[in-house]
């Protein structure tokens, strides 16, 4: 479904991300852990396009999500793009001077082209969704944090996304509201939404994910199930790793 062939990204001399590979299946929910710095966040914006890689190829259902393209050809894909994956960032990126309503029919009407009633429908539905219809008329401004971020969600649920993304969900978040956000997450996983998800919460990747991949330095370490990964790790790097963070 999702398929990242040896995937490589530089910023000028230094390598990020060296020679990835991961196959993610449709309904999979694949968590990415790793230290500071190993490139997770690196590899979440080049699935979407938002950073490109610099080497190696990325396929969503059978079509290339990173390919040259002459200037228009390549806006069109991008829309595609950003139709297919949505994103969820530590820092939710609502844009501040929209109510929650605009915040999720801005992309719907611009991009699917669809009508003002199908985009209300379409935000009241998925605000329902995370439990945020009330605040339909709201600025971003007027919520908690978890609040803010369960719109995030519902906004880039609105696109029909066949993936979802999300860096860091939770971690910037005051603890008493990262339940509510994770529970989104898991009803999100219970529809067999696929998901790639960069946590630093263990737990909560032990208890939604299929499989765990551990990134250090760019190159993935060490994957498998969350049983073997979190309990039984191979390599020392994971172990030390999981000693600090468990
Ligand atoms: P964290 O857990 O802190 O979010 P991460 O695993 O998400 O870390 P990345 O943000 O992917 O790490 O960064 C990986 C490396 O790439 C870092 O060394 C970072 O400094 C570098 N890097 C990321 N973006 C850029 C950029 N736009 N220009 C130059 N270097 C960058
Ligand atoms: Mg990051």
């Amino acid at each position: 479904f999702i398929d990242i062939r040896h995937a490589k990204k530089s910023f000028g001399p230094l390598e990020v991300l060296k020679d990835i590979s991961l196959q993610v299946e449709r309904g999979q929910i694949v968590a990415i852990i790793g230290p500071s710095g190993s490139g997770k966040s690196t590899l979440l914006r080049a699935i979407n396009e938002l950073d490109p890689l610099t080497g190696g190829e990325i396929w969503l259902e059978g079509t290339q999500i990173n390919k040259d393209l002459p200037h228009r050809q390549y806006e069109k894909h991008l829309n595609q793009v950003r139709q297919d994956i949505g994103m969820v960032f530590q820092h939710f990126n609502l844009f501040p001077h929209l109510r929650v309503r605009e915040n999720i029919t801005l992309a719907p009407k611009l991009l699917k082209k669809i009508s003002d009633e199908a985009a209300n429908a379409l935000a009241e539905e998925q605000l329902k969704k995370v439990g945020m219809l009330e605040r339909i008329d709201f600025f971003p401004s007027q919520l908690s944090g978890g609040q803010k971020q369960r719109v995030a969600i519902a906004r880039a649920l609105a696109m029909q996304p066949k993936v979802m993304l999300f860096d860091e969900a939770t971690s910037a978040l005051d603890p008493e509201l990262v339940e509510e956000v994770n529970q989104v997450m898991k009803n999100l996983a219970k529809e067999d939404m696929t998901m790639i998800i960069v946590t630093h919460e263990m737990d909560f990747a032990e208890s939604v994910c299929d499989r765990v991949l551990f990134m250090d330095q760019g190159v993935v370490v060490e994957e498998g199930p969350p049983s073997v990964i979190f309990h039984n790790p191979t390599h020392e790097r994971t172990q030390n790793f999981l000693r600090k963070h468990l």
